[in-house]
């Protein structure tokens, strides 16, 4: 399945990304305007074109780009995306602007961390013009026609990153606030990659998003949940309980490599799965969280 329909106006599109289907979502809200929270990687725009055009939205209605911060996976496709849609503008988090003005600084800082060969499977971002984005200080709300959302400033997971509540429907559109919930993993799987990482910070935004009493979470990585209150607390909960082990195991001289084996035996365990069948992109998932943890302690130990 590529589109659910999670409300009469609210769609979740499958990106594939990097051909893993239910890895990384993007949302489309179609008031009277249509607006799309979060862009996906750079490779994935022309499955993302073609996903709305099987729900009727043809390019040129599109009026908002929202990537929720500017990882690849969330901001990569936004230039793409925009060279197909004539009348849309982009909102996004106002320390995200310099990043999607120049992606330059962005693209070698994520290559030097994840390497050339994950990167190039991305895709790169296109460059924007500064007067095509409107920035995001700590909340703005906009008006879709029958819609109305908030974004809000929701650091921790990255210092750039908005997340946003769609008000009539109670949704909360998390974005990298909530842990890694990929629907065929039933557990889940911290998510603080580097390279800024700040926990305190995370904690603070969990707590406010719990106090919006929403409805449902839409979540980037990956799905429509239920149960808010769960989520935000397993997030919290389980990134504090990960990132105290990992100070541990870094003082022991335990390496990033046999971290990783760790911990991906405690996910396999809890999710029930068989080692065999425990995706490649989940492995990836736990090593990027562990790099993010590892950094922040190298910074603050
Ligand atoms: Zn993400």
């Amino acid at each position: 399945m590529t589109v659910t329909q999670v409300s009469e106006k609210v769609f979740l599109l499958d990106t594939h990304a990097l051909g893993n289907s239910g890895t990384v979502a993007v949302y489309a809200l179609k008031g009277a305007k249509v607006a799309l929270i979060d862009c996906g990687y750079a490779s994935s725009y022309e499955v993302i074109l073609q996903e709305l055009s099987e729900i009727g939205i043809s390019p040129s209605e599109v009026r908002y780009l929202i990537p929720t911060h500017v990882h690849m996976d969330h901001a990569g496709a936004t230039g793409h995306l925009l060279k197909h849609m004539p009348k849309a503008e982009v909102i996004a988090h106002e320390r995200a602007v310099p990043h999607l003005v120049d992606p330059t600084r962005l693209i070698q800082s994520v290559t030097s961390i994840f390497g050339e060969k994950l990167v190039q499977s991305y895709g790169q971002p296109l460059p924007i013009l500064q007067q095509k984005i409107t920035a995001v200080g700590q909340e703005m709300q906009l008006d879709l026609g029958g819609m109305t959302l908030t974004a809000m400033h929701s650091p921790g997971h990255a210092p750039h990153q908005i997340s946003v509540l769609v008000e009539e429907e109670k949704l909360l559109l998390s974005a990298d606030a909530v842990g890694i919930v990929y629907p065929n993993i039933p557990t889940m799987i911290p998510t603080t990659p580097p390279p800024s990482l700040d926990p305190p910070k995370l904690r603070e935004t969990i707590s406010r998003l719990s106090q919006l009493d929403s409805r449902k979470l839409l979540v980037p990585h990956y799905g429509i949940r239920d149960d808010v209150v769960n989520v935000l607390e397993t997030t919290k909960n389980k990134t504090a309980a990960w990132l105290s082990r990992v100070r541990e195991l870094r003082k022991n001289g335990v390496s990033l490599d046999e971290m990783v084996e760790e911990f991906q035996r405690e996910v396999v365990s809890e999710s029930g799965l068989r080692t065999e069948d425990f995706p490649r992109y989940a492995r990836l998932s736990i090593r990027i969280t562990l790099m993010g943890m590892l950094q922040y302690f190298e910074k603050i130990p």
